[in-house]
Parts: C-alpha cells; structure tokens; sequence
C-alpha cells in the first residue's frame, strides 16, 4: 500500500479538527486545515488574510480562487508523506479541483472519513467551543475543559471564543454546509470512497472508531 490520503469530513462542530490532530500524529500524515491555515494568514495581516477575514467572519465561503491556490502548494510540498485534509474539499467544485491536483501530483485518496453528528448538538458544540489564538489548540467547555480556567494548556495563552463561533455566525455556517458542502457526502459515496461514523460521545470512542476503519499504524 502506497501512502495514506485523507479527507475529515463534517460540519462545523463535528470534531474534524480535534480527530484529524490525532490521526496526522499517529499515521504520521500531512494535517492539511484550510480554516487552520486561513486563521494564521489573517493572524499575519497578509493580503490572502486580508481578503479572506471577512467572508470568515460572516460565516461564508472564501472564494475558490484564495482556497485552491493555498491546497496546491501545500501538496506539492508535502509529497513524501500520507495527507489528512480538514475543512477541504467544502464544494463539489472543490472537489473536483481536487481530483485534478492529487493527479498532477501523482497522490491518491482513499478514504473520506464522515463525522455525523445531529444539528442542535452541534449547535450546543460550537457555543461550548473556545480556541487558543496562539497555538490554534481547541477546548469543549465541558466534555474537555483546559487544566487550568480559561488559559490553553499547551501554549499557556488566555483562550478566546472564535468570532465565527457566536450564535448568529454559527447558523449561517451551518446553512453554508447544508447547502455546499453536504452534497460531498454523495459524492464521495458514489465513488465508494464514504465511511461513515456516528461521532457523539467520547473523543476517544471516536478516534478508535477512525482506527477500525484505517487499521492500526504501520500495520
Ligand atoms: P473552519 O475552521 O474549517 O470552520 O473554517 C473557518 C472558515 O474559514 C469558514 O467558515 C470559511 O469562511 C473559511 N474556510 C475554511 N476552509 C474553507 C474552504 N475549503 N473553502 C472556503 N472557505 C473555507
């Protein structure tokens, strides 16, 4: 088997960001996260930031031309490992730009891992969220609090709700992915690439989840 290609895939919320940390760890994957990426240009004040920050605040899509451009590069640097892609493809058309450039490159997906998670509990989720601006590490007020209150454990930054994350932002994020981003999970189910998982409950039920459907690391 040649290496791992990967897509998280999943609405705002699902947990994408937290399974696909400890996949690219422990698969030793290329962690791909197109909002990860996009927060740190806008963080930088560069100009793809700049035109990016405010269709990021509003909750839409940045356009295609910023997006693709930004995934290219990073493909193509990182070809001698396995990828994880999190928070991209988000369209069909994406998709399809996406099929394009992991033939030029020469790599190959082979799973579109599903987190399916219900509405409101995403909802719940995403108001419960808080994010450290420095390093971009992720707490859950109450399923995974941070040792100590309000500061990341890893960085030791005082920890921010994202702007994207208050209630009138996240409904209009969750509209955006019913209506682009969810027709990828037909998509990928036609091309028999869709695993499905129920991702409620426990982090870690979920990750030996992704485990069973991935085999076991160097295996
Ligand atoms: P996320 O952290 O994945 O929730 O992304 C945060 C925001 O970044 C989204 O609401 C979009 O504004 C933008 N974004 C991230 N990934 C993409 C993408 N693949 N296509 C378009 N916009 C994106």
């Amino acid at each position: 088997m040649g290496l791992l290609g990967l897509i998280l895939l999943g609405a705002p919320g699902s947990g994408k960001g937290t399974q696909a940390v400890r996949l690219a760890e422990s698969y030793g994957l290329q962690h791909l996260s197109t909002g990860d990426l996009l927060r740190d240009e806008v963080r930088r004040g560069t100009p793809l930031g700049a035109e990016a920050k405010d269709y990021m605040d509003a909750g839409q899509l940045v356009p295609d031309a910023l997006i693709l451009g930004m995934v290219r590069l990073r493909l193509e640097a990182g070809r001698e490992k396995g990828f994880l892609l999190d928070g991209f493809p988000r369209t069909v058309a994406q998709a399809e730009a996406l099929d394009g450039m992991l033939a030029a490159v020469g790599r190959r997906l082979d799973h579109v891992l599903f987190l399916d998670v219900p509405e409101d509990e995403l909802v719940t989720r995403l108001a419960l969220r808080r994010s450290c601006p420095g390093c971009g590490r992720v707490y859950h007020l109450k399923a995974s609090p941070p040792k100590a209150e309000g500061r990341c454990d890893g960085c030791g930054q005082e920890l921010i709700q994202r702007p994207d994350d208050t209630e009138s932002v996240v409904r209009d994020r969750l509209k955006v992915y019913a209506s682009s981003t969810q027709p990828l999970v037909d998509y990928y189910e036609a091309r028999k690439l869709l695993r499905h998982v129920v991702a409620l409950g426990d982090i870690n039920a979920i990750q030996a989840q992704l485990r069973v459907i991935l085999g076991e690391p160097g295996a």
